[in-house]
């Protein structure tokens, strides 16, 4: 119920433009979000390669409503690039794009994110680093799914990401799991109908560990991407099973979530690559990470009394 209501709040112009005028900055966000610049999105990168970790960074932002706000986000990641290719960080660290950032839901917007994220493809071909898709809700599942066809045509090293709740992905899973085919796999982090997804947690695992099975099966780069002690174990042994050398997949959780873990892992010998987000838009990405877990909700409550 209280994870429902959330996610239906991370979509309320209202509540955002309320919140995010309120003095709720420091502990709060900066526990989920490296910072606003990109100086600092540098140098938060720049400290994770520096401990064995891999990157990915989010520039803040979703839900555009204007061109030349899309043409914006496309900027500030050609910008991006070019300084992690200044600061010698692109063997470390790539870059994750929502299309919906880049103009997906603008009239035509499936060729103005495809052009943008052509764009941003190329930048950071240049730079020698690739791009992942982020997967957002299931409504823009089967258009962002065509971007990526249309941007591995220039940029096969281009990634997805797919969500184990929605009942599609397992065929997704068998579609991407090629030779070449980055596929990032999550839970999934939108508020979606039993129509397209399971809604139980205990589901949304089983259906994880079947697509993990798909993905570590196939010839393609699976980065698996939960913060879940069981899931990542399976993975991990599923990942021996297959026989599967330590560079042929990844780990990935998102920045500040169980950070001893993540260099537990490294020290282990494996790839474990942080999803990190940067800039002022961070309203839905922060509401997100409330939802999964009721113990941060206290936790951002306490900030907005105590400021
Ligand atoms: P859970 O069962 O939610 O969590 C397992 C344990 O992890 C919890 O018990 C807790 O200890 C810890 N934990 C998890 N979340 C939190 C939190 N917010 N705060 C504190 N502790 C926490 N979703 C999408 O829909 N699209 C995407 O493109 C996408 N990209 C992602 C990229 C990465 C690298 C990661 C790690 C996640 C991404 N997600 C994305 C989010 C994902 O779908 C889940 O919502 C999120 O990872 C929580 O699920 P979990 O697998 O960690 O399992």
């Amino acid at each position: 119920m209280l994870r429902r209501a959330l996610l239906g709040m991370s979509r309320s112009q209202g509540i955002k433009n309320l919140l995010t005028r309120l003095p709720v900055t420091s502990d709060v966000v900066a526990r989920f979000v490296a910072g606003e610049t990109v100086d600092q999105a540098v140098a938060a990168t720049r400290q994770l390669a520096g401990a064995g970790l891999k990157i990915t960074i989010d520039h803040l932002g979703e839900d555009t409503t204007s061109r030349a706000q899309a043409d914006a986000v496309a900027l500030a990641y050609v910008d991006l690039l070019g300084r992690l290719r200044e600061a010698e960080l692109t063997g470390a660290a790539e870059v994750s794009v929502k299309l919906s950032a880049l103009g997906q839901q603008l009239p035509d917007g499936e060729k103005i994110a495809l052009e943008h994220a052509h764009t941003i493809c190329a930048a950071a071909e240049t730079a020698g680093t690739t791009v992942t898709l982020d997967a957002e809700d299931h409504t823009t599942t089967d258009s962002t799914l065509s971007v990526l066809r249309e941007l591995r045509r220039d940029f096969p090293r281009t990634g997805a990401v797919l969500q184990a709740y929605l009942y599609r992905t397992e065929g997704d899973c068998r579609d991407l799991a090629v030779e070449g085919s980055r596929v990032r796999l999550c839970k999934g982090a939108y508020n979606e109908p039993e129509s397209v997804a399971f809604t139980d947690q205990h589901e949304v695992d089983r259906a994880y560990v079947r697509c993990l099975k798909i993905l570590l099966a196939g010839p393609g780069y699976p980065m698996l991407a939960t913060h879940d002690p069981r899931l990542i174990e399976i993975a991990l042994k599923l990942a021996r099973d297959n026989v599967r050398p330590v560079d042929s997949y990844e780990l990935q959780m998102l920045y500040g979530i169980r950070p001893t873990e993540q260099q537990r892992l490294v020290n282990l010998g494996h790839q474990v690559r942080v999803y990190l987000p940067y800039g002022n838009d961070w309203y839905g990405y922060l509401v997100r990470r409330l939802a999964e877990r009721p113990a941060n909700v206290s936790f951002f409550a306490r900030s907005l009394v105590s400021k």
